[in-house]
């Protein structure tokens, strides 16, 4: 069988904001079916590192790569950004983030939500998409919340429905960034039960986590930042049951 390209491929990634290098050359890869966490403390790039990969961001230096295509650069080293407008938008749109804080349109009710990406930048068509965003609805717990808008969920009900949102895209891989940081605890778990829902049927993910536990059920790969660079990673067991470096210990310590 054929090697097939991972989906995301992020090699020796430099980005800085100003004179702040945040991050100093890291490599992260995600076959099909992949979860990999990142962790690490409050300011050590793991948003930076995402937003990088979805095309949010520029960057200094590196590649990125989606399914084996690397990203069209312009400009110079230093002042480059992605090239090429419709790759951009083929990969963004192939790379679903869902943030912590949902941001979900407040004046438009879930199903439209939902809807409304892939009908105005897929430009696809309305009854399929209604169809599919209602199956996605469902599939997260809140099928019956097709005509409310976001103000009248909870917290946990609009982060689903942001998972719904991100699914409708029907992407390659989710980029997850703090999925249950804006939640209470009792309204985290219902959308933990999502992720390793989505981690269970084969879904491509990267998952930015403060939750240990998560990182532990649902990683098949686990990377611990620390100021822009990896300090350590690999798979879960090892990450956590036997932490190399004294910074890991120290930082799992302190998350427990
Ligand atoms: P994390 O998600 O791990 O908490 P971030 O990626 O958000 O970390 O931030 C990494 C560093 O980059 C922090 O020092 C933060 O202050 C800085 N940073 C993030 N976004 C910006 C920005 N838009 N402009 C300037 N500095 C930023
Ligand atoms: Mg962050």
């Amino acid at each position: 069988m054929p090697d097939t390209p991972p989906v995301i491929e992020i090699r020796d990634l430099h980005k800085r904001y100003g004179d702040l290098e945040v991050l100093k050359g890291v490599d992260i890869t995600a076959h099909r079916g992949d979860v990999v966490s990142l962790i690490g403390s409050s300011g050590s790039g793991k948003s930076t590192l995402l937003r990088c990969a979805n095309l949010l961001e520029d960057s200094q230096q590196g590649e990125i790569l989606f399914k084996g295509e690397p990203v069209h650069w312009k400009g110079q080293a230093g002042h480059r950004r992605p090239g090429d407008p419709k790759q951009v938008l083929r990969i963004r749109t192939n790379l679903s983030m869902v943030f912590q804080q949902f941001n979900l349109w407040a004046h438009m009710s879930i199903l439209q939500n939902v809807m409304e990406a892939p009908l105005t930048v897929l430009r696809r068509d309305r009854a399929e998409v209604e169809k599919a965003a209602r199956g996605y609805l469902d599939k997260v717990g809140i099928g019956d919340k097709c005509d409310v808008y976001p103000a009248q969920l909870s917290g946990g009900q609009q982060q689903r429905a942001a998972i719904a949102r991100a699914l409708c895209m029907e992407p390659e891989a989710l980029l997850f960034d703090e999925p249950t940081s804006a939640l209470d605890p009792e309204l985290e778990q219902e959308v933990v039960k999502v992720i390793k829902d989505l981690a269970g049927e084969g879904r491509t993910m990267l998952i930015v986590t403060h939750d240990m536990k998560l990182a532990a059920d649902v990683s098949d790969h686990v990377v611990f930042l620390h100021r822009g660079l990896i300090e350590e990673e690999g798979p879960p067991d090892r990450l956590f049951g036997a932490p190399q470096s004294e910074r890991l210990r120290g930082f799992l310590s302190a998350t427990h």
